[in-house]
């Protein structure tokens, strides 16, 4: 099992090995960090939005063409939608082991607040290490701290630790070690 993330050129530079580092370690499976070449499809003008679930499609037929099975998480920086949701932090499809992660919403910029990467770090990790859970056959947690917890506001993110909780890592290390 290995995970590779790819981090779109318009995402916060700078910042992709060190959440790579950390998400590896949270979720105890190797990650590769490498630019992105996915399609960046789903942009929805009147929304200024991308709608998820098209860029989900576009990583799948990127995995499909380059014959990868490993799960694929795509970090980009355009703001998230879908269907029946204003927004979203980011989205996951299990079956095809692909995820998608946004920027957009992380920075304390976004809230009126001064930037600051290592809360940023902090949060792209924590959003990249919950989807990529999703890939590894994790569903959500009702624990305010585990990574599984699926926060609507920012502080509910900040309020999350950087780790599973004791059942889901149970659950992820079953999944990982099977026999
Ligand atoms: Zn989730
Ligand atoms: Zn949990």
């Amino acid at each position: 099992m290995h995970i590779h993330i790819f981090w779109d050129s318009l995402s916060p530079p700078g910042l992709q090995v060190p959440v790579t580092r950390m998400i590896a370690g949270i979720l105890g499976v190797p990650a590769t960090v490498s630019e992105n070449h996915v399609r960046i499809m789903g942009y929805v003008n009147e929304r200024k939005q991308i709608d998820a679930q098209v860029l989900l499609d576009s990583i799948h037929t990127y995995k499909h063409r380059h014959s990868i099975e490993e799960p694929i998480l795509l970090v980009v920086h355009q703001d998230l939608f879908r269907d029946g949701s204003r927004f979203v932090f980011g989205l996951a499809r299990q079956t095809a082991g692909t995820a998608v992660v946004s920027t957009s919403r992380l920075g304390n910029e976004f809230y009126g607040r001064e930037a600051n990467d290592d809360d940023l770090i902090d949060r792209i990790t924590k959003e990249g290490a919950h989807e990529v859970g999703h890939l590894l056959g994790l569903g959500h947690c009702d624990n305010p701290e585990c990574i599984m917890f699926r926060p609507d506001t920012l502080d509910e993110l900040d309020r999350k630790k950087k780790m599973f909780c004791e059942a889901c890592r149970e659950q992820l290390e079953a999944w990982l070690t099977p026999d």
